[in-house]
């Protein structure tokens, strides 16, 4: 086995999720473009690893392959210890479905829904009772402090409280791989910590691989490792003092995150 096979996470459990080799190439006209060009990585329960590249670098291109949205054309993608590339599509869904969630620029809501059925109904599909997916909605919408937002519709929130609906309804279903794409790209700095200090307590609080892009060096701060990615390649991989918020946020809450729960 690869020596980076071994990396063990601080809660003892091994990656997450591992990827090896991963190639994606589009056709673009008459000839193919190479977005991935044989990446491998991993990504450990309890920790934020921030993939940093400037645009067209092939961020969300690796977020799709490492999270069973993409196909990569060769190369492996072990998540939660599933070869994940060789199930049919509909046990990809399912895995998804149970062990994953998403969070997009573009928030992703529905535009009829209020915030407590956007969170609901991820939950009813999942399989929860109708009163459970209520409750866990709630739970999920009180922790990212939205308790007051729970019947507001999108139009009716600020960008950074649609994105904190959006948090929640990922983190509801205890997801153990959370993806998240340029988070907070929509969203002002301010806004931008408040998101980004979710996703580290999520990391934190109940042991996910929280997996997030960004071409944003401001969040570079709240990661346990950064990966820089350009043109297709890892450029390096680095690890930094375990997710620790830099001091000019200290007007905010301290991310003390490690001793912090979201989750009852
Ligand atoms: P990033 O997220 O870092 O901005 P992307 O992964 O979206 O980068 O894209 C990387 C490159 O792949 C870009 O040059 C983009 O134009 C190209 N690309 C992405 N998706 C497709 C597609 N479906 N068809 C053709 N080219 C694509
Ligand atoms: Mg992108």
């Amino acid at each position: 086995m690869n020596s980076q096979t071994s990396l063990i996470a601080p809660c003892g459990l091994p990656p997450a999720l591992i990827a090896r080799g991963l190639v994606k190439r589009f056709k673009t006209g008459r000839t193919h473009i190479e977005v991935l060009k044989s990446v491998d990585f991993e990504a450990l329960h309890g920790e934020v690893t921030m993939v940093m590249g400037p645009s067209g670098s092939g961020k969300s291109t690796l977020i799709a392959a490492l999270s069973g949205l993409l196909k990569p054309d060769c190369g492996q993608v072990s998540a939660m210890g599933e070869d994940l590339w060789s199930y049919r599509p509909s046990k990809i869904d399912r895995f998804r479905l149970d062990h994953c969630g998403f969070i997009f620029q573009g928030f992703n809501l529905f535009p009829a829904l209020t915030a407590l059925q956007q969170v609901e109904i991820i939950l009813k599909y999942k399989g929860f009772s109708r009163s459970d997916a209520r409750e866990k909605a709630a739970t999920a919408l009180t922790e990212v402090g939205l308790e007051m937002r729970m019947n507001s519709r999108p139009a009716e929130m600020s960008g950074g409280e649609k994105q904190r609906v959006a948090i929640a309804r990922a983190i509801a279903k205890d997801p153990q791989l959370l993806f998240a794409d340029e988070p907070t790209s929509a969203l002002d700095g301010e806004n931008g910590q408040v998101v980004i200090k979710l996703l580290q307590r999520a990391a934190k609080s109940f042991g996910a691989a929280v997996i997030c892009v960004t071409h944003d060096p401001r969040l570079e701060s709240y990661a346990d490792r950064v990966i820089h990615i350009e043109d297709g390649r890892i450029l390096d991989d680095r690890r930094v003092s375990t997710g620790a918020a830099p001091a000019d946020h200290s007007h905010n809450q301290p991310a003390s995150a490690h001793s912090e729960r979201i989750r009852a």
